[in-house]
């Protein structure tokens, strides 16, 4: 880190012993799982250097821009819409939910199995170590599936200003209704926390930043599908990671910008891994930083990663809002469409998600589906049996991992997955 920001963290009353103790393991682990990697583009230089300052320097801007008046949103879900804060120049941040941190303290509230990406974030606000909780003015959750819904009622026991955000179940007219009803009242209580009104042109300018996001994203995706790819699906897992916190703006440079030098690798048959290393598409819950594992494991042996279908991947980022409206309704009306495509497990049926697994399978040539399930994740791991039996039907070989967190299953999972590479190779 570049500075000393010891008394930022004790002002935001964190537990410096604790938070040091997070922040070596973070940087232990980082240095083993990305800079070890070979032949990385130069262009990855900027994403060390943003999770080299995670808790530092970004947490520095948040803090001046909220001097400056500008509001602060944490949220845990690709269905908070982004546009809507940054409208009334609001940051959002996508809070990591990634770490086995405090799963102890947090199991004095949830229930043994309950996944870990909602045990990490009770680990994290019972411990005092993230600078993000403790600086939002706002933390969003949302009525997704039945474990973060149940934990959210706790959570907001615990944490001041705790909005929960209402979801339907079915993607039919009413649950459209019901998700257009709650985006308007999420609109208003953002005007009211910022004090600013959402206009056609703040809203409009506000789409078109996070449009151009996805866009730079969507330009990285489409060069991985060449061969050798000219980026490892780790070094992309991060990129995907860093999207739910960076500046916008600054972020979809930077992305555009590794994008060039990638161009340039394609037409030199530059890649990270050697032309024909099996090419493995990942689907399944989202990895939030600093869940790497299974990425990690993968391309060890090696195999490379060409795609994730998952809300820190394709899913989160794959749609556009539409900007040709007029009227701050339309506009609203727009992202409500945009969002309400996301095909998310908590959603029944769900069939655009398997849809959308058969052809980024094509798209990317990948050789083989790694379906990839938090345990007790009930959604996800319901639907990944008709996913293996489809992607079976079509000669596209699966292999199905229920994991946590913990690196006690490590060598396992490296034993099945060696094996699946095998079997996707011949
Ligand atoms: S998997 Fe569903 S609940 Fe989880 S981040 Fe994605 S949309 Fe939200
Ligand atoms: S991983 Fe599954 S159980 Fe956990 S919060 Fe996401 S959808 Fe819910």
């Amino acid at each position: 880190m570049s500075e000393n920001y010891t008394n930022m963290w004790e002002e935001l009353g964190l537990d410096l012993e604790a938070h040091e103790q997070l922040l070596h393991v973070l940087g232990e682990g980082y240095r083993e799982v990305f800079l070890s990697q070979k032949n990385r583009p130069e262009g990855m230089k900027y994403f060390d250097f943003v999770m080299s300052e995670v808790h530092g320097l970004r947490i520095k801007e948040l803090l001046d821009a909220k001097k400056q008046g500008r509001i602060v949103v944490g949220s845990f879900c690709t269905f908070v819409p982004e546009e809507l804060i940054l409208a009334v120049d609001g940051i959002s941040v996508g809070l990591c939910t990634g770490a086995e941190y405090g799963f102890d303290n947090a199991e004095k509230y949830l229930p043994r199995n309950t996944c870990a990406l909602i045990k990490s974030i009770f680990g994290f606000k019972l411990g005092n170590v993230c600078p993000y909780i403790e600086s939002v003015d706002m933390l969003v959750g949302e009525n997704t599936c039945d474990g973060k819904k149940k934990a959210y009622e706790i959570l907001g026991t615990l944490q001041d200003n705790f909005y929960v955000m209402d979801l339907p179940q079915t993607k039919s007219d009413e649950g459209k209704d019901l998700f257009r009803a709650e985006y308007q009242k999420f609109m208003k209580k953002i005007e009211e926390l910022s004090q600013k009104t959402v206009t056609e042109e703040n809203l409009r300018k506000s789409i078109e930043i996070v449009n151009n996001k996805r866009r730079a994203i969507k330009r990285l995706n489409s060069l991985r599908i060449a061969d050798p790819s000219p980026i490892s699906g780790l070094d992309t897992l991060l990129i995907n990671q860093i999207y739910f916190y960076d500046d916008p703006v600054r972020f979809t440079n930077a992305v555009n910008s590794i994008c060039d030098e990638l161009e340039r690798r394609v037409i030199e048959q530059t890649g990270v891994f050697p032309q024909h290393t099996p090419r493995i598409l990942i689907s399944g819950c989202p990895m939030a930083i600093p869940n790497w594992k299974i990425p990690m494991i993968v391309e060890s042996i090696p195999a490379v990663i060409v795609g994730e279908e998952s809300c820190v991947g394709v899913r989160g980022t794959r749609n556009f809002v539409d900007d040709s409206g007029n009227t701050v309704q339309e506009l609203l009306d727009a992202i409500v469409e945009r969002y309400f495509k996301i095909d998310c497990a908590i959603f029944t049926p769900n069939p655009s998600r398997l849809e959308h697994i058969l052809q980024m399978t094509k798209e990317y040539h990948a050789d083989g589906v790694l379906h990839y399930c938090l345990q007790f994740c009930q959604p996800y791991q319901m639907e990944s049996g008709s996913i293996e039996q489809t992607l079976e039907e079509n000669n596209i070989p699966v292999l199905r991992i229920d994991t946590d967190y913990s690196q006690e299953d490590t060598g396992q999972i490296k034993t099945r997955i060696e094996a699946f590479v095998e079997r996707v190779s011949c």
